[in-house]
């Protein structure tokens, strides 16, 4: 049985050499879980740590497709179907050059914890692939995407595993890849989430994400008996997770001054309103533009090549991608007065800027505050399978309640005195129901 954190972390790295993404995953998961398997040993007994890291399953394929010149390119497709104790895989796909095997591992074992602590019945995946979609025409995406789901589709299931979005893959995505599905198959199933609503979507399945981790974090403020009138927020991202969490910092009063994209930073002093935010979405999910262009427009100011984390505020939500906050911004924005960070992409914080913000102050880290997306996306199959359609007002209650739920989850197992452990919390509860499961399904 190992000793400590480091001595499970050896045999991790040995295992799966390079996967640096992976291991910081693991680290900080096994590092906050540790205390309480040594008072609950039977986990260790039953070596639920070496099974937990192990993915059950792990798809690679080739995408070859044509581009508008006629050239045939080829790209590696993934899917990691890393626990399946609860339910189904589940878990979204990611379409950027940076992709590798280390990526998708790193984001399938946080997927097995996050939905967890939905309570909804959903194991963890994850996928993607290593294509670029910048720059591509709607043709190029169109035919890449039927490439790519020629082959996931004998891996994929309603009852099976359930892929969703992630960066690079929204709606127009998902439409083409159903598309696909369905042709290949011959059947209408709710095999991904993220449909579009005329053809088994569910209302608030876009705003989930966003909407879902600024009602966590106005659980996070009200323990301090706070909220987000007149607060000012800095928001990194432009993509999905990143306009729906601006527009609901809107609605509650709060003061968006930043946006961003892989190229710089847009500061608006005055605030991102709804006509400007209204003004980004276009620029993004039709025109497919870069953000310099709304500093352009609107005659803000253009931070090029910076992230917005030198901006003072109050409350903080990176939403565009894995370690995009270090330490040294994380010491800047506490100095700047920042009370509350909330991750709304998955693990934006290196491990320093984590446990930085999470002794200093309130930090809710992404398997629980980004937990919306994936749990309205849970809500998405309930309704495919009942075949009915809720209203946005009962997805948007639902969700809002199981935000709350994963709060009060963190609080129960994260108290530490006045102090709320988020990840401790986080960590604990998504594996005590994952591993109980494992422990009751036998040696699988
Ligand atoms: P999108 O593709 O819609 O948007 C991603 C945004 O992040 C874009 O503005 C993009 O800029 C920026 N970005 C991506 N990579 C980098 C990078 N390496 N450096 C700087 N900026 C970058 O993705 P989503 O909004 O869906 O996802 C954002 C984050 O939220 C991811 O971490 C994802 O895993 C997480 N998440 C998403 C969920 C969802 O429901 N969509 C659910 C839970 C978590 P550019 O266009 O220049 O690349």
């Amino acid at each position: 049985m190992y000793k400590s954190v480091d001595q499970f972390m050896d045999y991790v790295i040995a295992k799966n050499p390079g996967e640096n993404e992976f291991h910081q995953a693991v680290r900080e998961v096994i590092s906050s879980i540790w205390n309480f398997l040594q008072d609950n040993q039977h986990y260790l007994h039953n070596n639920i740590l070496e099974r937990i890291v192990e993915p059950e399953r792990v798809i690679t394929f080739r995408v070859s497709w044509r581009d508008d010149q006629g050239k045939i390119n080829v790209n590696r497709g993934f899917r990691i179907q890393f626990n399946s104790a609860i339910g189904p895989y589940k878990g979204g796909l990611r379409f950027h050059s940076s992709v590798n095997l280390g990526i998708l591992k790193f984001l399938a074992f946080e997927q097995i914890f996050k939905n967890s602590l939905t309570t909804l019945p959903m194991g963890g995946g994850k996928g993607g692939s290593d294509f670029d979609p910048k720059g591509k025409s709607d043709n190029e995406i169109m035919s890449f995407c039927q490439s790519f789901m020629s082959e996931l589709y004998r891996h994929i299931g309603s009852n099976t595993d359930i892929p969703a979005g992630d960066i690079g893959v929204g709606g127009r995505e998902i439409g083409y890849l159903f598309g696909q599905y369905k042709k290949i198959t011959n059947r209408f199933l709710g095999v991904l989430t993220g449909k579009g609503i005329n053809w088994g979507g569910s209302l608030i399945r876009p705003e989930a994400t966003g909407y879902g981790a600024v009602y966590f974090a106005q659980e996070m403020l009200n323990t301090k008996k706070l909220n987000f009138s007149n607060k000012k927020v800095l928001i990194s991202g432009s993509g999905n997770v990143a306009q729906y969490a601006a527009e609901k910092v809107i609605q509650l009063g709060g003061k968006v001054l930043s946006m961003s994209d892989s190229s710089g930073t847009v500061y608006d002093k005055d605030g991102i309103d709804n006509k400007k935010l209204s003004w980004i979405m276009n620029l993004k999910n039709v025109k497919r533009g870069r953000i310099k262009e709304f500093a352009q427009e609107y005659n803000v100011d253009y931070l090029e090549g910076e992230k917005p984390w030198g901006i003072k505020c109050d409350i903080a939500i990176p939403c565009a991608t894995q370690n995009e906050i270090d330490e040294d911004d994380a010491s800047t924005l506490i100095k700047n007065g920042c009370i509350c960070m909330v991750e709304g992409a998955n693990m934006p914080n290196n491990s320093d800027a984590a446990e930085l913000f999470n002794d200093k102050i309130l930090f809710g880290p992404g398997k629980a505050a980004n937990a919306g997306g994936v749990a309205v996306s849970g809500l998405e199959m309930s309704q495919n399978s009942m075949r009915i359609n809720w209203s946005s007002q009962e997805v948007d209650a639902k969700l809002n309640d199981i935000m709350k739920n994963i709060h009060n989850q963190c609080v129960e197992h994260g108290r530490n005195g006045d102090r709320i452990d988020y990840i401790q919390g986080a960590n604990i509860s998504g594996f005590i129901k994952v591993a109980d499961a494992m422990l009751d399904q036998g040696c699988v």
